[in-house]
């Protein structure tokens, strides 16, 4: 296959820093940009001699320019402790890095895929989650400068594509987790598994019985990369998600059981606007896609609390 010339925004990150090895194990040259604001440098450093692999600082908050063929936009925070530490770049980086990267995308005819999110769906009143669901989302809450900066985000996708015939690519990615999460991320995988690993207190917020739906990074990537080649007519947005749906005490039960750790559960308040559930309804993606995840929780933890335990 031909290879090529791939930038990846946020590609320091979590999800970014998986893709950047997969794409240039498929023989392309990557493009990874980040502002290190959660993602860091450990994660792509062993990429760094590979002569078809580049690392650029950058903020897609302004205009950045280079000749590539494909754009896979994933540069935000994605952890709500990181997301709201200041929402205003949150919301900026979200909107201004769209226009950025959409302007870029038009400029060298590339194709631009965007990282959005199951938030666009916010505490959701339909269940499980199908894309024609418009969300219910609470536009002035903690987490809106991450909903509706995405939300946002998709609008101006379909909007290039519309008035401009940008080639655009939208999926909506349910709770990932795995391998290169920051310890200090704060989310609920990477936060349970370190506690375990140190014998601390367990944090479940609120009573623990709300729901979320949990990815192993690799089926997302796989995901990612059908979407990127399906065929042009097909815009998404479209699910990209574990369906097997867990209440947050299953999952810190199953995080002590699998570390043997012990951990205490501790309860702590809830999050105000921290949706009650959330499960992805991939009926799309197994059509356009071809594509259903392929790792369950256990195994996924089992991998993800090896990586864990080599770090911490
Ligand atoms: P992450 O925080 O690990 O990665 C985000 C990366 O973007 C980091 O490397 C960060 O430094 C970089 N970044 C942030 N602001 C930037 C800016 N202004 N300019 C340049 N780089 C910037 O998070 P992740 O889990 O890898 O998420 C990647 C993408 O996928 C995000 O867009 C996120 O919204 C989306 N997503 C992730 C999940 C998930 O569960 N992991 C779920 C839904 C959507
Ligand atoms: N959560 C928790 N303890 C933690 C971190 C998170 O109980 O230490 C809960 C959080 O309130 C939410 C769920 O776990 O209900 C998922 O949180 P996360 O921040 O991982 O993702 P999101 O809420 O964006 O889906």
């Amino acid at each position: 296959m031909a290879r090529k010339k791939i930038l990846i925004t946020g590609g320091a990150g979590f999800v970014g820093s998986h893709l950047c090895e997969r794409l240039l194990n498929e023989g392309n040259e990557v493009y990874c940009l980040d502002n290190y604001f959660t993602g860091q440098k450990e994660n792509v450093i062993h990429l760094l001699d590979n002569p078809y692999f580049e690392l650029i600082r950058h903020d897609v908050t302004t205009p950045f320019f280079i000749e590539v063929d494909e754009i896979y936009n994933l540069a935000c925070p994605a952890s709500p402790v990181h997301y709201q530490y200041n929402p205003i770049k949150t919301m900026k980086t979200s909107v201004m890095g769209a226009i950025n990267m959409l302007g870029l995308a038009k400029r060298v005819n590339a194709k631009v895929l965007q990282a959005s999110t199951s938030e666009v769906y916010g505490d959701p009143l339909v269940h499980p989650q199908p894309e024609s669901y418009w969300g219910h989302v609470n536009p002035i809450g903690e987490r809106a400068c991450y909903d509706e900066g995405k939300r946002s985000a998709e609008t101006l996708f379909i909007n290039y594509h519309q008035q401009n015939n940008v080639k655009i690519k939208i999926i909506r990615i349910f709770n990932t987790y795995g391998p290169n999460m920051n310890p200090n991320d704060g989310r609920v995988v990477s936060n349970f598994i370190v506690q375990a690993l140190q014998n601390h207190d367990i944090t479940v917020y609120g009573e623990g019985n709300q729901t979320r739906s949990f990815q192993y990074v690799d089926d997302l990537v796989e995901g990612m990369v059908r979407l990127m080649n399906s065929r042009d007519e097909f815009l998404g947005p479209v699910n990209v998600g574990n369906p097997n749906e867990f209440t947050i005490l299953e999952l810190a039960k199953k995080v002590i059981d699998l570390t043997g750790s012990k951990s205490k559960i501790i309860y702590k308040p809830l999050p105000s606007d921290d949706p009650m559930q959330r499960q992805p309804d991939i009926s799309l993606a197994k059509k356009e896609l071809d594509w259903s995840p392929k790792v369950n929780l256990d195994e996924g933890l089992i991998k993800t609390i090896e990586y864990f335990k080599g770090i911490i």
